[in-house]
């Protein structure tokens, strides 16, 4: 049925995704998560987009489905190939609620991407051969576990493995019976004074580690610039970078910037930081949240612009309900259908 010649039509749901496993960091441990998806369709395409909230940032799928509600009149008067103009105004509406962002700014470039028949990758002008290896992330664990997920993870070259509660030692010492890996440590902040995170990052370079991950808590940049001024380890900013504004001030601090799509606002805003972040030359990475496929391979479009990449959030779910990007041994391998190029899962495990 042909549809009026009007704005486009938008619909927001809430899905939950159970993890394989309960999930813990120094943040909390959960064995759900629910995101935002977007449905907009304009012209006979639909787009679509997803959005996983930042509890960090004291964000809910609750808070930004009713942020999209509450703007649906905007949302429904611009027009999807004006992709650019369309997230500026959204994002001058919508203050905070950047996972909600997020899924409307994916949900445009999906829209544009099959309404001009070209992948995401190829709108952005970017090569599929160039997509790095991703890492896959082992959370806080028994001993025990840890070994079991990281004998599961075999099919993954880089292990991301979180740290920053009490267990750090016996954490490490578990990976090491079962791998020799090389491994990215990611602390989310855990160790709360420079001397701890001096003494810990300096033992870290003996063990096979490629870089450590937000150390501290985002707001001691000076504290990580002093650490940094004492070890050879890379630093990763990530609770510290959520923003173009705050990227010069991490200079000195730290050599690389972990980019999320959800925790910037979208697309759009991420190229946006990737390219600040290496004018200030700083490496790049993107990483994401536990999410499923459409998300993950949203983020995956754009990462033959990156150093590394951590776009793991659909891998550690059981019941995806897309298929997009897929890992053949660690690489980010793109779809190349027009848009993000993801399709329903016939059957959901
Ligand atoms: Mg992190």
């Amino acid at each position: 049925m042909p549809e009026p010649p009007s704005g486009p039509r938008w619909a927001f749901t809430q899905v939950r995704l159970s993890l394989r496993r309960p999930w813990t960091t120094t943040m909390s441990t959960s064995e759900h998560r629910d995101t935002i998806h977007v449905a907009m369709t304009h012209n006979g395409i639909t787009g679509l987009g997803e959005g996983a909230p930042i509890a960090r940032y004291r964000e809910s799928a609750e808070d930004g489905l009713r942020a999209l509600e509450s703007i649906r009149p905007t949302l429904e008067a611009m027009d999807p190939s004006e992709f650019q103009k369309f997230s500026t105004e959204i994002s001058g509406r919508l203050p905070g609620q950047f996972a909600a962002k997020a899924a409307v700014d994916i949900a445009l470039l999906d829209w544009v991407g099959k309404r001009y028949g070209l992948p995401l990758f190829r709108l952005l002008g970017l090569d599929p051969n160039d997509t790095p290896i991703t890492s896959y992330s082992i959370g806080v664990d028994t001993g025990e576990v840890i070994r079991e997920k990281v004998l599961e993870a075999e099919a993954y070259p880089i292990l991301k493995i979180k740290m920053g509660l009490q267990s750090d030692e016996t954490t490490l010492a578990a990976v090491r019976e079962v791998t020799d890996k090389p491994l990215r440590v990611d602390v989310n902040e855990g160790w709360k004074d420079r001397e701890t995170a001096l003494r810990k990052i300096q033992w870290l370079e003996s063990q096979g580690v490629e870089f450590v991950e937000q150390p501290m808590p985002a707001e001691m940049i000076s504290e990580t610039r002093w650490v940094r001024s004492r070890v050879r380890l890379p630093i990763v900013a990530d609770e510290a970078a959520t923003n173009l504004r705050e990227l010069s001030q991490l200079v000195g601090a730290y050599d690389v910037v972990n980019v999320k799509l959800d925790k910037c606002g979208g697309i759009q805003e991420a190229l946006r930081m990737i390219q600040a972040a290496r004018a200030l030359g700083l490496k790049t990475m993107l990483g994401c949240m536990v999410a499923s496929s459409l998300s993950i391979t949203a983020a995956a479009h754009l990462s033959p612009l990156v150093d590394y990449a951590d776009l793991d959030g659909n891998l550690l779910i059981s019941n995806d309900p897309y298929q997009g990007v897929e890992v053949r041994g660690g690489r980010l391998i793109l779809p190349r259908g027009p848009g993000l190029g993801v399709t329903p899962c016939a059957a959901p495990p």
